[in-house]
């Protein structure tokens, strides 16, 4: 919930106004838009210079949607409770496609513009700096499908009577009215109306489900704070399974009724590796955790915060092989430390997220099977990132966001400060890293630092050579001996 890069939020006078919100909007607000002042659409993030947006944090997001999983529409109405960071008397929120009805702040009508992904609403009356101001929309309509930004399609999907969502990078704005950037976290509470027979996912715990009289409501409520692109909702049929973690965290799982016996089988160590991880990073940051596997093809896997999702293209994956099945298994979870808990500041920092993930899995492996197998995955991830034309980790460019480098080169860089401190040291570092950042946003910046201070505290030598070498250099150093 801290908008860390707001130094660098660009103001952007809206000159020419497309398209007024198809009703609700009144006339008297409209005439108090004349003026126009200044509307900070941006978060400032280069790779994403559209997305996010300036002058408030948002505090909570309420979201109460009707779907209709065979048309795979939506209605409802977005609360969304922020804070201003300076006098507002228009602001605006990323959205794409979908219908506005009305739009109300602090319980009045207020008017609103629809210009590229921003939905730009002018108060009815002045936001004082500080204010905590609740804007209310509501809109309707079947999401827009999403230009690519990612590997996979990303936004609101629909396939058959599944819907499911996958928001990383960009793709929030397809479904809800958002500050789409990671540096604006916030509370959510989902209220999914489904028809009778389907279940409705969010992030957080299920808090409450209405009596189902040809519809039912799911009410899910994500108290820990929540990036807009962890954030995930599912409509489904599903088979749930609940146990839990032997460290006692809930775990509880959705899996499509034709896959569920076998799912139940690849999935069954969740608990196991979710309280490795816990010894090794420090307690599991949310309530509970689980996988989700749709009976619809993802093309790959999301770690949305508390409920991971898989589709059944890559569960096919996993039931044709042990270690790739626990490779995603473990990394998926281990998102929720490092990318949830611990979020990144902007994209450049991606292997924050990518680069720790794949190295727990490789912690996990290490643990499972011993150490052989992680200098088997050192090698590979080696030749990966030569193959891939050495590209650095950090900073990897819009086209390389999700590229071999973030993911292998991110862990190998890993692996290098490992060997270079020992395990005394590197796993007090990924502790500290972990409960430092919880729940917010970190730089590789603040990584470094970081390093260089547990360093400094036993007289190690400076780690920011090698990080900068690993994560920054054209060429692939050595690993230290
Ligand atoms: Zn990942």
């Amino acid at each position: 919930m801290r908008r860390a890069v707001f130094g660098l939020a660009v103001a952007v006078v809206v000159a020419v106004l497309v398209g007024w919100c198809v009703g609700g909007c009144s006339e008297e607000a409209r005439q108090a838009a004349a003026t126009e002042p200044a509307v900070l659409t941006s978060a400032g993030d280069p790779y994403f210079p559209q997305a996010g947006n300036g002058g408030y944090d948002v505090l909570a997001y309420d979201l109460a949607l009707h779907i209709d999983p065979l048309r795979g529409s939506l209605e409802g109405t977005a609360t969304v409770k922020a804070e201003t960071k300076q006098s507002l008397e228009r602001f605006s929120l990323d959205l794409q496609g979908l219908n506005i009805i009305q739009v109300r702040v602090e319980g009045k009508a207020a008017s609103c513009e629809r210009e590229g992904q921003e939905l730009i609403i002018t108060a009815p009356g002045m936001l004082q700096a500080g204010q905590v101001f609740s804007t209310e929309i509501q809109y309707e309509g079947v999401p827009v499908e999403m230009e690519k930004v990612a590997p996979v399609q990303t936004g609101w999907r629909h396939t058959g009577d599944v819907i499911f969502t996958l928001d990383e990078p960009q793709g929030a704005a397809t479904w809800y009215p958002v500050n789409d950037h990671p540096s604006d976290k916030a509370a959510y509470v989902f209220r999914l109306t489904v028809p009778d027979g389907y279940v409705a996912t969010g992030n957080g715990m299920l808090v409450g489900t209405s009596e189902c009289a040809g519809e039912c409501t799911y009410v899910w409520s994500m108290e820990q704070p929540l990036a807009s692109y962890a954030a995930g909702v599912t409509v489904g049929k599903y088979v749930e399974k609940r146990g839990a973690a032997p460290n006692g965290v809930a775990i509880r799982d959705f899996y499509a009724p034709e896959v569920a016996a076998q799912a139940e089988t690849i999935f069954a160590r969740t608990g196991e590796v979710l309280a490795y991880f816990a010894k090794l990073f420090g307690p599991y940051p949310f309530d509970a955790y689980g996988s989700i596997v749709l009976g619809a093809e993802t093309g790959g896997a999301m770690e949305n915060q508390t409920l991971s999702l898989y589709g059944r293209d890559v569960f096919e994956r996993m039931t044709k092989d042990p270690i790739v099945a626990a490779i995603y298994l473990s990394h998926e979870l281990a998102h929720q430390w490092f990318g949830n808990s611990v979020t990144i500041s902007q994209w450049k920092d991606i292997w924050l997220n990518e680069g720790f993930a794949t190295y727990a899995s490789w912690l996990w492996l290490e643990h499972d099977q011993g150490p052989n197998i992680v200098e088997a995955l050192v090698e590979q991830s080696l030749r990966l990132v030569r193959q891939a034309g050495e590209k650095p980790a950090y900073d990897p460019g819009l086209k390389d966001l999700f590229g071999v480098s973030v993911y292998q080169r991110g862990a190998l860089a890993l692996h290098a400060l490992r060997l270079a401190w020992g395990d005394d040291l590197f796993f007090a570092f990924l502790k500290e890293w972990a409960q430092r950042y919880r729940y917010g946003n970190a730089s590789t910046e603040d990584l470094v630092a970081l390093a260089r201070e547990q360093a400094a505290k036993v007289g190690a030598p400076d780690p920011e050579p090698l990080l900068h070498a690993w994560l920054e250099d054209k060429e692939l150093p050595d690993l230290p001996r």
